[in-house]
């Protein structure tokens, strides 16, 4: 339509939605659909979060605030970044924004110009790449398959870089693959960015407490000092407080940056949430024995999902360290046909025959740049994950 701008015309629209409105259509027809596609934590805010808000709705705090966050939640941000990742930011150096998306959004939108490169891991969550677009740059995807545990290695960043690379997004535990980057790994990623000053890095620590079998979460400017001055660090309470929506993260980095970032934010949206800020400053300071009980539990369904499937012919899905996604790979299925009789030509055919066979949602790999393979979201209870992952085997085994 001519009404609608360029720039819109260069993204679509997030498939994960798409595949979460096509299972709740099948499920208001009235079939038995199992979803495997959400994004979030299954279960509910913790109650001190929750009381922390409250009080701050009895207490007035529903006014507009600070653009970029109320002093005492920069404060809590700025003590969180110390006591967890051993980095030290002040609070100028802080953006607080209307969920993870919208900081990463706001840095995009505050650096890029035509022709400025984004490289981006393949597989990678949905909306980097599109970001970019939005902000007038060009995503380089970089491929990274099942036989380095879907991690990006150093030649492989090295031979990406171009003078006009601007960012490099590192995202550990990652979505879709749930791959954790251990400290040697990441280390020769930063080694090579030490020898590319031109090249920021923006470090989406999204999943940060969500990791397993006590695996050490690092993030860019722990592991390398030298780019702190370059690294825009990401993260929110989204996921690790199983609070999605109440949209809150934040983002650390250098002064013009967290300037630039709120100019953007000012002339959009203006400040997160009040009342929402009030829950994140309780999230951070609060207890936090929510975090290892989630951690457990994650870890189990982990265990769990990566067995069955692994038992489910022609998948092979590798163990990973974080996050709640696996990402199994699907080349042993691929033209075959399904008991319905769908040729499954690609990792998509694959999804939606699941779909519309047996009832279950997952969303498919060429969504997150990497195929064949689909993503499994293990934020869902057992007695779910075990029946869609025995309905899965069924499929499977009935592929011909
Ligand atoms: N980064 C990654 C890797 C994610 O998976 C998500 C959410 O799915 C986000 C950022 C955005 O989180 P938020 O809900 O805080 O905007």
């Amino acid at each position: 339509m001519a009404f609608i701008s360029d720039r819109l015309g260069r993204v679509k629209p997030s498939p994960t939605i798409a595949v979460t409105t096509r299972a709740a259509e099948l499920k208001a027809a009235g079939r038995d659909v199992i979803g495997l596609g959400a994004g979030e934590p299954d279960f509910d805010t913790p109650e001190n979060i929750k009381d922390a808000a409250r009080r701050a709705i009895a207490a007035g705090k529903t006014k507009y605030t600070a653009v970029d966050g109320i002093p005492e939640l920069k404060a809590a941000i700025c003590d969180k970044f110390a006591r967890e990742n051993g980095l030290q930011y002040e609070p100028a150096q802080v953006s607080v924004g209307t969920g993870g998306k919208q900081t990463l959004y706001n840095a995009l939108m505050a650096t890029l110009d035509p022709g400025d490169e984004v490289i981006i891991p393949a597989p990678y969550w949905v909306s980097y790449p599109d970001m970019v677009l939005l902000a007038g740059g060009t995503p380089v995807p970089v491929a990274c398959g099942i036989e380095t545990g879907f991690k990006l290695t150093p030649e492989r960043l090295e031979a990406a870089i171009t003078p006009k690379t601007k960012w490099f997004v590192f995202n550990s535990p990652s979505n879709p693959t749930g791959a954790g980057y251990s400290r040697a790994e990441l280390a020769a990623l930063t080694e090579v960015l030490l020898r590319h000053p031109h090249v920021w890095v923006l470090s989406d620590d999204m999943y940060e407490h969500l990791t397993f079998d006590g695996f050490e979460f690092v993030t860019p400017a722990q592991v390398e000092p030298a780019l702190i001055e370059r690294t825009l660090t990401c993260n929110g309470v989204s996921k690790a407080y199983a609070m999605t929506g109440w949209r809150i993260g934040y983002a650390a980095g250098p002064v013009a940056l967290i300037r630039a970032m709120r100019t953007i934010q000012s002339q959009s949206t203006s400040n997160p949430c009040s009342v929402s800020q009030y829950a994140a400053l309780e999230a951070l300071t609060g207890p936090q024995d929510f975090l290892a009980r989630n951690r457990a539990l994650f870890q189990r369904r982990r265990d769990l999902v990566v067995a069955m499937l692994n038992a489910a012919e022609g998948i092979t899905c590798p163990r990973p360290e974080g996050a709640f996604y696996v990402y199994p790979d699907i080349s042993a299925c691929i033209g075959k046909t399904s008991r319905g009789g769908t040729r499954i030509v690609d990792d998509a055919a694959f999804a939606t025959a699941l779909l519309d066979e047996t009832g279950v949602a997952v969303v498919f790999g060429a969504a997150f740049g990497l195929s064949p393979n689909f993503r499994v979201s293990y934020a869902t209870s057992d007695a779910a994950l075990e029946e869609a992952c025995r309905r899965i085997q069924d499929f499977c085994a009935g592929l011909h």
